[in-house]
């Protein structure tokens, strides 16, 4: 009998319903999604979790029948329990519940931004990287030290993506807004100046929303675009180049569904040029929200001996990175 192990993960924490698989040596067998996009506006908490719970039994069928396991074949499931949507997290841990019952088999509850690490740190096998995890809901700049991730810097208000999503809806642009954004860029000549807010370590992007909104009417697009992209993404390569510069980290991760920017890995990039550090982009199709990084990180997880009782597997939709033990990284 073969002593690899399969992991069932799923996410929900917000627009993305997704299943994969991972195996115990470090593969992602299988990872479907099923995405809910707004006809208008940004997400509706409870549109996404009725798409979710409409979509899961497909999504979970698609990804056993990939990875060519059947339920039975799984030792775990793992569900990401926070940070997120209180309605969609719901969704996902019934769902998660129900599977884990059937299944007789641990259920493993993962954090949702540890997922996007471990997943960006398993594909670069890159050990010990600083991250800097960029998404619709998440701006973290994150390096381990002493037991777990810490902090070294996120933002105060609204996250990157979400911040350039709604500025492409303001322009009548389709989700996703940010290749859109950077297309348009690609043609602007001239800078016009933006808030640029930093600090300390952190960075706020509510202000350059609202401004950059304002002047939609009086500006060029492209020039706005591309300003509005230098601005956003140049207060995220500030506080990373001191992260870097701090923590002495050999390496730089960039992770989650902003992480596919090409302007924003040029920017990255320069910073670990000046620092002589590694540069690492998680691959494409890992980027955004995903069952597989769950499953993964679940599975880390299970390895520890970490998993929760049925009756207490609630979610925390405000489940901050830096409360999780990671005892794999010990
Ligand atoms: P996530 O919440 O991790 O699934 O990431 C979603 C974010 O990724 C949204 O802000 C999207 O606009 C953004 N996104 C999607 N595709 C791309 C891309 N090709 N380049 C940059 N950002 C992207
Ligand atoms: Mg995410």
């Amino acid at each position: 009998m073969s002593s690899v192990q399969f992991i069932l993960g799923l996410e929900s924490t917000a627009h993305t319903f997704g299943c994969g698989i991972a195996s115990s040596d470090g593969r992602i067998l299988s990872n479907v999604k099923s995405e809910y996009v707004p006809a208008s506006g940004g997400i509706h908490p409870r549109e996404a979790s009725q798409h979710h719970s409409s979509r899961a039994a497909w999504t979970i069928a698609a990804a056993l029948n990939e990875a060519g396991l059947r339920l039975a074949d799984i030792s775990a499931i793992a569900f990401s329990a926070g940070p997120g949507l209180g309605p969609c997290l719901r969704t996902g841990a019934t769902v998660a519940r129900a599977l884990s019952l059937m299944r007789g088999c641990p259920l493993v509850p993962v954090n949702h931004c540890i997922a996007h690490i471990e997943v960006g740190r398993l594909a670069t096998r890159e050990e010990d990287p600083l991250v800097v995890y960029v998404s619709g809901g998440n701006t973290i700049i994150s390096a381990y030290a002493g037991g777990r991730y810490r902090i070294f810097g996120e933002t105060l208000d609204i996250a990157l993506g979400n911040c350039l999503d709604a500025f492409a809806r303001e322009l009548g642009l389709p989700h996703p807004g940010v290749p859109k954004l950077e297309s348009l860029a690609d043609e602007g000549s001239r800078f016009i100046p933006l808030p640029y807010v930093v600090k300390g370590q952190d960075v706020s992007y509510s202000g350059l929303l609202t401004m950059a909104t304002r002047m939609i009417r009086e500006c060029d697009t492209r020039d706005l675009c591309l300003s509005l992209l230098e601005v956003a993404y140049g207060m995220v390569a500030e506080v990373a180049e001191r992260a870097i510069a701090h923590t002495e980290k050999p390496s730089l991760l960039l992770t989650g569904g902003v992480a596919r920017s090409k302007r924003l890995q040029r920017a990255l990039m320069s910073v670990c040029n000046e620092h002589s550090a590694r540069f690492h982009v998680v691959p494409p199709d890992l980027a955004g929200d995903n069952g597989g990084m769950i499953a993964w990180t679940g599975y880390l997880a299970l390895r520890e001996g970490i998993t929760v009782p049925v009756e207490e597997s609630y979610i925390n939709p405000n489940w901050r990175l830096d409360e999780v033990e990671v005892p794999w990284r010990g």
